[in-house]
């Protein structure tokens, strides 16, 4: 057994991993996914061709807040409590989250707390010690496993089968998901005189563009990029998933400290967008009590498990990161 911050992040000796006994098909899943992947060079020629700028533009906004639904609502806020949110920002949260159409936010956080206390073991949903291709999209195509299911049971859950709005969005989850994800982005911009077809195609290649965008996260940043803060981790320290993810590409600091709000050490807001989203929230009261991990705590952290690539607590001549930084300049921005 091994105990990293709090005890929320272990990995137990007997579950690593072994072949999958055969393989289920998630057919629904397969068609859906081929599908919006086929018509994603069409839709990219219209946008180019046709579509007027205020679609392109919407699209590139419902990416933006249906990612920021999935990373600081069902991630941040409902994963891992990492903040507190009044019942507005909860709603928009999940209205948010609804546009991305990655199954309820009630589901969501359940896997995901399973992905973090057994973190690429076959308990994981998507075990990026099995490849590229499976903890990317891979185990979406796939039932999942008995062990994923069997310790997903074994999850404390509790606070949020108690949670009323997110249990509203699951129940009701299969009329709020298509209308916000595929009807509102079909209809809306006929209003100011879009083709319904022009735009039914863009939002289809939005949703795939997100999806990848999420799915980066468990696959490019469980194995590719530095280790400052724990090197016996696969989680690393991805800038290209931060970009696309809008911020959660900082995934080494993430696994070792899933508490903090930030799910990040480093990076300030351009390479955060959901941090700056709840950092506004916060401004106007909707967001409180934010979680962080103090400089000391980190500090000891990274001399202690890290790799030798932090960029101010240990030798960066290995760092990815890119970005110098100071003592000072991370107490500006860090907190
Ligand atoms: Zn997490
Ligand atoms: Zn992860």
């Amino acid at each position: 057994m091994k105990e990293t911050y709090e005890g929320i992040n272990h990995l137990d000796e007997d579950l690593k991993p072994v072949p999958l006994a055969k393989w289920e098909i998630e057919w629904r899943n397969i068609l859906s996914i081929s599908y919006m992947h086929l018509i994603t060079p069409y839709a990219i020629y219209l946008m180019i061709t046709q579509a007027t700028w205020q679609t392109n533009l919407f699209a590139y906004i419902l990416y933006v807040v249906s990612l920021i639904g999935v990373t600081a609502g069902a991630h941040r806020l409902w994963s891992h409590r990492s903040y507190k949110a009044k019942a507005p920002l909860q709603i928009i949260l999940l209205i948010f989250h609804s546009i991305a159409h990655q199954g309820s936010a009630f589901h969501w956080a359940r896997d995901h707390r399973v992905h973090h206390k057994y973190t690429d073991t076959d308990a994981d949903p998507h075990n990026s010690n099995r490849g590229f291709f499976y903890c990317h999209i891979g185990w979406i195509f796939l039932k999942k496993n008995p062990k994923a299911i069997a310790k997903g049971k074994c999850i404390d859950i509790s606070d949020l089968m108690a949670d009323r709005l997110l249990q509203l969005q699951h129940k009701y989850y299969y009329f709020v998901a298509p209308s916000l994800c595929v009807l509102m982005p079909t209809l809306l911009p006929t209003v100011w005189g879009e083709n319904v077809w022009n735009a039914f195609y863009i939002n289809g290649f939005r949703i795939i563009f997100s999806l990848h965008s999420t799915l980066l996260i468990n696959s490019l940043a469980h194995m590719w990029g530095a280790k400052p803060y724990e090197k016996d981790i696969n989680p690393t320290e991805n800038m290209i998933v931060s970009f696309f993810a809008t911020g959660e590409g900082f995934h080494n600091f993430h696994h070792t400290f899933p508490q903090d709000y930030r799910a990040a050490e480093l990076g300030g807001y351009k390479l955060n967008i959901s941090r700056l989203f709840i950092d506004i929230m916060a401004k106007i009261g909707w967001a409180y009590d934010l979680k962080t991990v103090s400089e000391e705590i980190v500090e000891k952290r990274v001399n202690r498990t890290g790799d030798g690539s932090h960029p101010v607590y240990g030798f960066n001549e290995h760092t990815d990161l890119h970005i110098e930084y100071s003592k000072s300049q991370i107490r500006q921005k860090g907190t």
